[in-house]
């Protein structure tokens, strides 16, 4: 029989071990997928039933009450039922003495589970502490309905504390798989954010601009934003209030721009905002809006001075080099006198085909902008 149960046991770890890799995200909730991992969670349990230790005739011991109280646990009492229901309509058919035994146990234990979900989850914290508890606790009821088999009380005193601890441990090891799993992945995700953001300023950094420029489609535009004259902020007030400054200017920015928009710390005194999904005729009056909020951002750590930007634009065209392309607008920009927006002539290119109005037109719409044809 220990033979039996021990490959039982395999069974569940390997399988639960490949479901584990299924998880891409953590917390699971907006990842999708739920129900194909249900479906697994099942054929999980149905498939340690063909693999039992045999009791008695007609009755078997198997660890499938393990996926089920994991589905509970994790996805809530109504997938556990609904799990536990599959798994015993297959032991049904399996037929014998333990049939109402095994169903009666089986969802006793899971709405016990359903029950105990807000006080335990599937996270490392509750795996060391109250899911070790739980662990046996939810299994408690488990062997109680071997009273109801023939020769039941003695079946009871002999087995009922070996299937608590064989399940409980079986719980406890798949559970550490799975919450290892996601520890694993909430380890990752923080350090791919924080390998993503500008330490100063709490911006994108420039590695996150460097993927999504080259990811930019038709339609977006990109903003090259340097700070005026930026060299006399920490010439004058020292660099800690320098880095305040960019602090206060990166705020300033992102809380201009829409949410499907992304500001960038391109480097230093330096910016840059991806625009997604914009109509290249708004372009100017985007960049404008920005270079004037933070023109008129007073700003504390100067004592209510203020600085100024200097803007480049150019728009995702079918030419390659595109910051090339924003970086000789912002050139232009600075080389105009500063604190202004420069418009990349490809802007307005993309602006006629857009309205296949003719370049005259066009040219008066974007006319907040310098625009200088760079050849
Ligand atoms: P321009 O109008 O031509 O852009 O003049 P500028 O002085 O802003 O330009 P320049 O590129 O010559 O100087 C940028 C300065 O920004 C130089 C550098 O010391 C400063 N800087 C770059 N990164 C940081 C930073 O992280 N913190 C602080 N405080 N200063 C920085
Ligand atoms: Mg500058
Ligand atoms: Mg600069």
């Amino acid at each position: 029989m220990l033979r039996a149960l021990f490959l039982n046991a395999c069974v569940l770890i390997t399988l639960t071990y490949l479901l584990s890799l299924t998880y891409q995200r953590s917390p699971v909730s907006g990842e999708g997928g739920s129900l194909q991992r249900l479906v697994a969670f099942n054929v999980m349990g149905t498939v340690l039933l063909f693999f039992p230790a045999q009791l008695a005739p007609g009755v078997v011991l198997d660890l499938r009450a393990v996926p089920v109280l994991l589905v509970t646990l994790e996805y809530g009492l109504l997938p556990g039922l609904g799990i536990a229901a599959s798994i015993l309509s297959v032991r049904y058919l399996q037929g014998g003495a333990g049939v109402l035994p095994a169903a009666l146990a089986l969802l006793s234990v899971t709405v016990l589970a359903g029950a105990a979900r807000r006080w335990v989850s599937l996270r490392m914290e509750d795996l060391v502490g109250r899911l070790f508890y739980w662990a046996f606790l939810l299994l408690l009821p488990y062997p109680l309905t071997l009273l109801l088999l023939p020769n039941g009380e003695a079946v009871f005193m002999r087995l009922g504390g070996p299937l608590v601890l064989f399940n409980a441990v079986g719980l406890l090891v798949c559970a550490s798989i799975l919450v290892g799993r996601f520890q694993a992945l909430r380890a990752l995700q923080h350090l791919t954010r924080q390998a993503e953001v500008d330490a100063l300023t709490g911006l994108a950094n420039r590695r996150r601009f460097n993927a999504d420029l080259a990811q930019m489609d038709e339609q977006d535009a990109l903003l090259l934003i340097d700070i005026d004259h930026f060299k006399r902020v920490n010439d004058t007030f020292g660099h800690a209030v320098g880095d305040e400054v960019l602090e206060e200017v990166a705020r300033c920015l992102a809380e201009k721009v829409r949410t499907r928009d992304t500001v960038y710390r391109y480097g230093g005194e330096e910016f840059a905002l991806i625009l997604r999904r914009v109509e290249s005729v708004r372009l100017v009056e985007v960049a404008e809006r920005l270079r004037a909020a933070v023109e008129e951002h007073p700003l504390s750590m100067l004592g209510g001075g203020r600085v100024t930007v200097s803007i480049g634009v150019a728009c995702y065209t079918r030419e390659p080099a595109l910051l090339e392309r924003a970086d000789a607008a912002l050139y232009a920009a600075k080389r105009a006198g500063r604190n202004r927006v420069c418009v990349h002539p490809d802007v307005l290119h993309a602006f006629k085909s857009e309205s296949g109005e003719s370049s005259n037109s066009a040219s008066g719409s974007l006319s907040p902008g310098v625009l200088e044809d760079r050849g």
